[in-house]
Order: C-alpha cells, then structure tokens, then sequence
C-alpha cells in the first residue's frame, strides 16, 4: 500500500480499512472454533443454558450470570482485552436480567452502582465494560462509584501475586460512593473472583450511609 492518508483522517481511514478487510477475513467461534460467527449458536445454546452463580460478599448477596471458567472467561478476556463488543450481547443480557431481578425485589428509588474500571483498563479499552454489558440487556442510566484519588493499590504485581491480606489493604478506601445516603444500591460489576474489590465497593455503600442490598455480575469464581 503507497498512498498515505492526510494525518488528521489517519484513525478514521484505518478504521475504514480494517472494517473493510474484516468483510473478508474469517470469523470463527470462540467456543469451538465453527466458521461464520463469533459464537455460534450451538456456543449460544450452552451458554444460555449454564446456570447462575450465587455467593456472598461481605455479608451481602452476589448473583452472577455465569461461573468465570472456560467459554465465560473466554469471552470475557476476549470483550475486555481485545475490545471484542461483538460477544457483550450472551453475557450482558443475563447480567442486566439479574439487575431487574434484583430491583423488583428492592424498595422503590434503590439505585443501580457501577464498580468502575481500573484507570488502565479504561485508558487501554476506551469503554466500560459494565455500561457494554448492562446496554446490551436494555439497562441504562446507571450511575457510578467514584475512584479515590492518591489512594491507588500500591506493588508492581497484580492481585494474585499479593497474599489475601495485602490484597485487602491494598485496596480498602479506594472507592467512594456519593448520593446514596439512606438509600438502598445495587452493585454490579462484570468479574468477581477474590471478591475484594466488590467487598470494597459495599464498604463504599456504607460508608456513605446506602444499604447495599444485593450485588450482581457477569461472572463470579466459586467460592
Ligand atoms: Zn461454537
């Protein structure tokens, strides 16, 4: 290729090209690798088949959509690393049914709390996950904890290089939770696995005097 775009239309021209060529590279499933689709509807059938997972965290409620193991985490690394919004759809409807579930079973006026993403996880996707996968399920016009600033998790390596300890330390006070005094919440966030940041998102609620009075995500560990 010899022609160079003008440099401000650069991004927009590459985007150009890369929608044209995606016309012609092939789509497998990332399930099982079937040609044509990004899941393919056996995958989907499976999927939608799989049962809930339901755990506590810091004495409140979690529901989870799916169990994070297998095509679940796939998928997810796949949305969250490689920017894959065409698989938010199977994992964002649940999530946003157990939303409405668990706000038709709550007092009138409960809120709807996202757990933000990592600062790095959103300079490096550009989009929330959470706002992706709630959307995808017609749940809109949720509102969010804040990150407190100076108060960021300290060590070079990530949660699972820390003892449960120093993962607890590392992140208490690190969110902050606004407008939700006497009021009831519900928290979501895409994955939970050692539960300390969505622990840390409860002490948050009720700190600010909220009551937190069920917690859901895409995709929860055993515990
Ligand atoms: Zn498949």
């Amino acid at each position: 290729m010899t022609s160079t775009p003008p440099p401000s239309d650069t991004r927009s021209w590459w985007a150009a090209v890369a929608a044209v060529v995606g016309l012609f590279l092939p789509v497998s499933c990332l399930g099982c690798a079937a040609p044509d689709h990004a899941l393919c509807p056996r995958c989907r059938a499976d999927l939608a088949a799989r049962p809930g997972r339901v755990r506590l965290v810091a004495g409140a409620r979690l529901d989870a959509a799916f169990e994070y193991e297998g095509l679940v985490r796939t998928l997810l690394l796949e949305l969250k690393l490689r920017g894959r919004v065409d698989v938010a759809t199977p994992l964002g409807r649940p999530t946003a049914a157990l939303v409405r579930q668990a706000l038709a079973a709550a007092p009138p006026g409960t809120r709807v709390l996202r757990v933000p993403p990592s600062p790095r996880g959103r300079r490096r996707r550009g989009f929330d996950p959470v706002v992706l996968l709630l959307g995808r399920g017609g749940v809109r016009g949720t509102g969010r904890l804040r990150r407190v600033r100076g108060r960021r998790a300290v060590g070079a390596g990530g949660q699972k290089e820390r003892t449960a300890l120093e993962r607890v330390d590392a992140t208490v006070g690190t969110l902050r939770a606004v407008g939700v005094q006497g009021r009831d919440v519900v928290l979501v966030d895409d994955v939970v696995t050692t539960g300390v940041t969505m622990a840390e998102a409860v002490r948050a609620v009720r700190a600010a005097g909220g009551r937190v009075v069920r917690c859901v995500a895409t995709a929860s560990v055993e515990s």
